[in-house]
């Protein structure tokens, strides 16, 4: 694969990567994932050998025990692990919500934290925001803190919170009377005053209910300045928002690849379903699409990488580009394969449920009418 514009240095690297997550992802297998899917489990063995690998701290500093590979090779990583049939959520919660803390919290916090992340000894998965009264206005937050000496007294109401059961770091945002506030939980200090409770959901996403009566944490938990807590979120966002793209990409081209090969391989009438136009014309056209949600993404990677102020919208397109693209090759992939499908043993069906997550864009557009149109602010 050739990304578009790239110096053959970089290239090379890049390609060097998709080779070793591929190799990853054989070891493991297709199969890994259909069972973690049934199963509800999470994917530690695969995590695991990520760690070994040395991709969880590809946006860490190497002060801390990353690599420093950047958002080019975090992207390319979750986009490899989806397109080869697997489902990249997990690892890409632990490239990238740290950054958080690499941009917003204390030496002490970063030593802290940041090294066992970087290998996998610690788990940095979640960032707890949604509510469920205020859903997705995070500045109208019920959640809160208040300060009891030199200590913090919690109270949260959190839903649709993904990995809190298996994470050891957790990010909570919280109003305190200077604003939102965002506290980095050590999990295993607090587990025992927390109440998590699964939610059922389309897809593999360990996703929870959160409750947290009178936490008392010390003010060392606090990450970033009190009333800060929407802007130290957010700043990360770019990233956040190409490693979906990203991860829609790799979901697209695992349909698009897939259908290709079934459409120029499966015979039905005595010639190759791929020669019927209503097969072959949608697979053309999605392809289209996929390529151009890629040029996107890789504009947006660039202008993040040099701090472009543009970067916010462009990584917005890209996501909403990718993640159309990755729905219209699902509903490719099942004219393709016919009732086949919708059989667990293709994949397509489980994919068609992972690359679903990734379709609410609704404040995305918000953000591209009003930061790049200049259209009226909706709220
Ligand atoms: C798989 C999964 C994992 C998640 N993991 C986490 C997590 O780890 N941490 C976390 O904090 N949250 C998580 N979420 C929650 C996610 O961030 C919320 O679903 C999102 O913020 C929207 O909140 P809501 O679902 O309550 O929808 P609502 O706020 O009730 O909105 C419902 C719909 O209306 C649209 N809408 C609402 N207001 C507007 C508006 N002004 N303009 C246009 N459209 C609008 C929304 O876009 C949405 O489509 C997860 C969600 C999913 C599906």
């Amino acid at each position: 694969m050739t990304e578009p514009n790239e110096d053959s240095g970089r290239q090379a690297e890049l390609d060097q990567v998709r080779t070793s997550v591929r190799a990853i992802c054989n070891k493991h297998g297709i199969d890994y994932w259909r069972q973690t899917d049934a199963t509800h489990a999470y994917p530690e063995a695969f995590m695991d050998t990520m760690g070994e690998a040395g991709y969880l701290g590809a946006l860490i500093p190497g002060a801390y025990g990353g690599t420093d590979a950047g958002p080019a090779v975090a992207s390319v990583v979750v986009e490899e692990i989806n397109r080869f049939g697997g489902d990249a959520a997990v690892i890409n919660a632990q490239m990238a919500i740290c950054g958080t803390l690499t941009r917003h919290g204390t030496e002490a916090q970063k030593l802290r934290w940041l090294p066992g992340v970087a290998t996998g000894a610690s788990r940095f998965l979640t960032v707890a925001a949604t509510e469920p009264d205020s859903g997705a206005d995070m500045s109208k937050l019920a959640s809160s803190a208040r300060r009891d000496g030199d200590d913090w007294i919690i109270d949260a109401r959190k839903i649709l919170i993904s990995l809190a059961e298996y994470t050891h770091a957790m990010i909570v945002l919280v109003k305190t009377s200077e604003g939102p506030t965002l506290f980095l939980l050590d999990m295993d200090e607090v587990r025992p005053h927390l109440e998590i409770r699964p939610i059922d959901l389309i897809s593999n996403r360990h996703t929870t209910t959160l409750f947290i009566d009178d936490l008392r944490v010390p003010d060392s938990m606090r990450l970033g300045a009190p009333g800060a807590g929407l802007r130290c979120l957010m700043d990360g966002f770019p990233v956040r928002r190409v490693l979906a793209a990203a991860e829609s990409i790799g979901n697209a081209r695992f349909f698009f690849e897939r259908s290709l090969d079934h459409a120029t391989t499966r015979r039905t009438f005595g010639r190759l379903i791929g020669q019927n136009q209503g097969v072959q014309y949608p697979i053309a056209s999605v392809y289209g699409k996929i390529e151009a949600a890629d040029l996107m993404r890789w504009d947006a990677v660039r202008r993040i990488e040099k701090g472009a102020s543009e970067a916010g919208g462009r990584s917005a397109l890209a996501k909403i580009l990718a993640s159309e693209a990755a729905w219209e090759a699902s509903r490719v992939a099942l004219t393709t394969f016919g009732g086949w499908g919708l059989a667990g043993e293709y994949h397509v069906e489980r994919k068609l449920r992972d690359a679903t997550v990734f379709v609410f864009n609704n404040m995305l557009l918000s953000y591209v009418a009003e930061r790049m149109l200049g259209m009226p602010k909706a709220f």
